[in-house]
């Protein structure tokens, strides 16, 4: 589905007009007490940014995958953790999308769209991360409800939320996808935020471990219905490959702000009666640096466009989050150097994008699972003959 192009023009525009007045001046008193952004969180509200991708049958704006991620690269550009708020509500609201039942279409989508109702995404356990059929979290049926007990890990958004996509096993050792309902808080009906963890970077939004005790969820919220049952990780796999999208184009956003400073960093340091751009060295990183920026977008915006053309995409959004994260994280490194000791101090932002893109490279699969995933593509793509 492509977005008017006007109108997603528009849209990313206003999205970076504010960035550059109301973002990028406030964002290190929020970070560094990592401290919930609310007023940015009211202003991406009132964008819509929350139904961005939600049909507009359902009250949602309908944008495409690649404006999504133009506003995604935007955000991130001022404050990576804004990308955050959004990324497991669209993770939520695409397996909704694709693999709910019309009933929970209907009941749920609208709800979604202002930012009222937010989506937190439960995958991940404590002995469970790249290994996703380890999870031990159980759901056992009765009647017409399920009780589910266990602790799921690195739960992003998952005290704020009004709606987990928990992934639990059910009889048969099957993976299932439940439509957890609850307050936002620190508990709720057997559901206890148990930890808050506190991280090197993406500070200002929580990330939570979660523990169930004989929570009751009714039947009617497994997502696809008598027939989701058992389809929970697959339907968990398909969002995250845009998910990954939306990974690669954060890191597009931070390696951007990173090239940026050090571009203007350059020019105006002196050293040896010189700005120091005008040492060979230091164009030479900065030509890199433009070198793999440019890389990693048109790697993500054409992983993003195939995704809008309808196809499976599991290997453009493997290699575009592969490359567009481990680039980030080499730009902002080579930016933070760019500062010399400026770089190493909180007065400058360099040091917080470098603590920031080791996020991208980890979340929503690893560098090394990310290949492992381009390499099975490959080897169908390639069948041995
Ligand atoms: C800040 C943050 C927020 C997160 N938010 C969420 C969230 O909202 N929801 C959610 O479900 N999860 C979330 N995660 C979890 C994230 O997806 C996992 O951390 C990630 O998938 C890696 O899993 P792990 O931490 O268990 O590492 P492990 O799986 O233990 O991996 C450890 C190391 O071994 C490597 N490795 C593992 N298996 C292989 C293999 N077969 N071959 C080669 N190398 C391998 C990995 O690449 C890694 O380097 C979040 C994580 C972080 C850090």
């Amino acid at each position: 589905m492509a977005t008017d192009q006007a109108l997603a023009d528009e849209m990313v525009d206003a999205v970076r007009s504010w960035v550059d007045r109301d973002v990028i001046p406030n964002v290190a008193e929020f970070e560094q007490a990592d401290e919930f952004p609310q007023a940015m969180f009211n202003q991406m509200c009132d964008f819509g940014l929350f139904g961005s991708t939600i049909p507009e049958e359902y009250g949602g704006l309908g944008l495409d995958i690649t404006t999504y991620t133009r506003i995604i690269e935007e955000l991130s550009r001022g404050f990576m953790s804004l990308a955050g708020l959004l990324n497991t509500h669209k993770i939520g609201a695409t397996m909704i999308g694709r693999f709910g039942t019309d009933q929970q279409r209907q009941r749920f989508l609208p709800r979604m769209c202002d930012g009222s109702f937010r989506a937190a995404f439960s995958l991940s356990e404590p002995d469970a991360g790249s290994d996703t059929g380890a999870l031990r979290c159980r759901a056992e049926r009765d009647g017409d409800e399920w009780v589910v007990n266990g602790t799921k890990m690195w739960v992003t958004n998952g005290m704020r939320s009004s709606l987990v996509m928990l992934l639990a096993r059910t009889p048969d050792d099957r993976i299932t996808c439940f439509l957890v309902e609850k307050e936002p808080g620190e508990s709720f009906e057997g559901i206890t935020v148990s930890r808050k963890i506190d991280k090197l970077g993406y500070r200002g939004l929580e990330t939570v471990e979660m523990s169930y005790v004989d929570h009751r969820v009714p039947h009617a919220n497994v997502l696809g219905g008598d027939e989701g049952i058992g389809h929970g990780r697959e339907y968990a796999l398909s969002a995250l490959e845009l998910g990954r999208i939306n990974v690669a184009a954060r890191a597009v956003g931070v390696a951007q702000a990173a090239f940026d400073a050090a571009m203007a960093y350059s020019q105006q340091r002196e050293t040896f009666g010189r700005p120091i751009f005008e040492h060979q060295a230091i164009q030479f990183k900065l030509a890199e640096m433009a070198t793999k920026l440019q890389a990693a977008r048109l790697m993500t915006y054409d992983a993003a466009r195939r995704a809008d053309a309808g196809q499976r995409v599991d290997m453009e959004a493997g290699m575009a989050k592969l490359f567009a994260s481990e680039a980030a994280f080499e730009i902002a490194s080579d930016a933070l150097r760019i500062h010399g000791g400026n770089g190493y101090t909180t007065e400058f932002p360099v040091e917080r994008y470098f603590r920031d893109t080791p996020l991208m490279i980890v979340g929503e699969g690893t560098s090394e699972i990310q290949k492992l995933v381009i390499a099975r593509k490959l080897l169908e793509r390639f069948p041995v003959e």
